[in-house]
């Protein structure tokens, strides 16, 4: 059987020996972060809350292809695609993303969805706190997720730059909207249609409408 070690320091000093290490602790340099008063800054490249971007004219990237909601191991993604009319147009090719969620509880801050992404309209910002103590707030919509507008931008939905198709938008051949572009009315949002008063007078009683044989 191995013989254990004797104790070579005097009785005496056993009760303080232990403070040895605060001792040593006290002239080290601190690593206590003063969050949130103090913000630390984060790396350029730091995965962060998402970013739906936007062409310059402001038209939206997304074209609702999913490909970022089946890229994501934690099933955090759900997008409804829908078709851009010419009334009624949010991104410059077919389709555009009509709902777009992400929820914050289930995100891992990986990154594979902004790599799948075929158009770049998902990236990641540098913004971490996304702490909540509601599940429901936890899930950011589209409308919470879209960029802002900034110089040069018309919100969407309206239509793309006259003469241009989709290509010109992703070779960045467009660089703001077009003078006179107005934002299109968005019967999908529950937005009416402004119709043009007629010329013709006030409408016939309904009462004398054929609505049926
Ligand atoms: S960062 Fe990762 S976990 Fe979060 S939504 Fe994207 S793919 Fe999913
Ligand atoms: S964010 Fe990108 S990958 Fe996701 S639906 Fe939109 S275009 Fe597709």
């Amino acid at each position: 059987m191995a013989e254990e070690p004797k104790d070579t320091k005097p009785g005496f000093l056993n009760p303080v020996a232990g403070f040895g290490v605060t001792f040593k602790a006290m002239f080290k340099k601190r690593l206590t972060e003063q969050y949130p008063e103090q913000q630390k800054t984060t790396a350029p490249r730091f995965h962060g809350r998402h970013q739906l971007n936007r062409h310059p004219d402001g038209l939206e990237k997304c074209v609702g292809c999913e490909l970022c909601a089946w890229a994501c191991p934690a099933d955090a993604i759900y997008v409804e695609g829908a078709d851009n009319t010419e009334e009624e147009r949010y991104s410059p090719g077919e389709r555009y993303g009509r709902v777009y969620q992400i929820n914050y509880a289930r995100c891992i801050l990986c990154g594979l969805c902004i790599e799948a992404c075929p158009t770049r309209a998902l990236t990641m910002t540098n913004e971490f706190e996304l702490a909540d103590s509601s599940r429901a707030n936890l899930i950011y919509t589209k409308e919470q997720l879209l960029a802002g507008l900034e110089e040069g931008m018309v919100e969407a939905p309206h239509a793309m730059y006259p003469g241009t198709d989709e290509q010109d938008y992703y070779r960045g051949l467009v660089t703001e909207a077009a003078p006179g572009t107005e934002r299109q009315d968005a019967p999908s949002k529950g937005e009416v249609v402004q119709e043009a008063e007629s010329t013709f007078g006030p409408e016939e009683p309904a009462s004398e409408k054929v609505i049926g044989r």
